[in-house]
């Protein structure tokens, strides 16, 4: 087992915030889907929402569904590290579950726009590392967005606008990758993920390590 599993240092290396935005289209879910599928130890943070559950969404594993009172009461006790109301319903990103994945060492995958980014980066400065997905031209995007979405050229034209309002951000993030050709821009991804992973801070064992080498253990 190499890079997947439990991870072999859980608690001796703190987890770290991967934070993941892009324009719609421009290959983020695609790009996290693989690098979750090649490791296994990192966590998918799982939002809270006040949107009834779709078919086939599970409570906790989708989302975790609130109604709006839970929602309010979890926001009063802070208990959110960022939340937004989307078209209606109440959205957030819970602080324990971060925490504890964090403290277990797993890393947390969240999918969320430049708001959401700039509110975690906010909340836990050290343990985010953000990276923005950019498209390879405007013609890629339009044309990745329409095979997605079919001929609907009005939704298409619609995400264009926003995707260009999305792209305007991409100066706050530690990282930017043009997702060109997809396995070059995943090993672009991977790299930041395994380096970032090396930082001495993240590395918690280091200290007992030091200590014995300097005879202090
Ligand atoms: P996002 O999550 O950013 O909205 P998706 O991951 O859904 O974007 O990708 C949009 C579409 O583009 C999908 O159909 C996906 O298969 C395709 N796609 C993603 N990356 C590439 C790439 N590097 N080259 C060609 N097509 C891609
Ligand atoms: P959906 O209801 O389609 O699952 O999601 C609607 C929107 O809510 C999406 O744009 C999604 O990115 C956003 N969203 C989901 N979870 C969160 C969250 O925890 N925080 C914020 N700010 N937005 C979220």
């Amino acid at each position: 087992m190499s890079n997947s599993g439990h991870p072999k240092d859980a608690g001796e290396r703190r987890g770290l915030m991967l934070v993941i935005s892009s324009p719609s289209g421009a290959g983020k879910t695609t790009l996290c889907r693989k690098l979750m599928e090649e490791f296994s130890d990192i966590k998918l943070s799982v939002s809270a929402t006040t949107r009834p559950p779709r078919p086939g969404e599970t409570d906790g594993v989708d989302y975790h569904f609130k109604s709006r009172e839970e929602f309010r009461d979890m926001i009063g006790k802070r208990e959110f590290l960022e939340w937004a109301l989307v078209f209606d319903n109440l959205y957030g990103t819970p602080r324990a579950d971060t925490e504890r994945l964090l403290e277990t060492g797993h890393d947390v995958l969240f999918d969320v726009d430049w708001q959401g980014a700039d509110a975690l980066h906010d909340q836990m400065p050290r343990d985010v590392v953000s990276v923005f997905i950019l498209p390879p031209s405007i013609e890629a995007l339009k044309s990745r967005l329409a095979a997605r979405e079919g001929s609907d050229d009005e939704i298409v034209e619609r995400r264009m606008r926003d995707a260009k309002a999305e792209m305007r951000h991409w100066r706050r993030y530690d990282y930017a990758i043009v997702n060109d050709d997809l396995d070059v821009a995943y090993q672009r991804l991977k790299r930041i993920l395994l380096v970032e992973r090396l930082k001495r801070l993240r590395q918690l064992s280091l200290e007992d390590h030091v200590r014995e080498l300097m005879g202090e253990a």
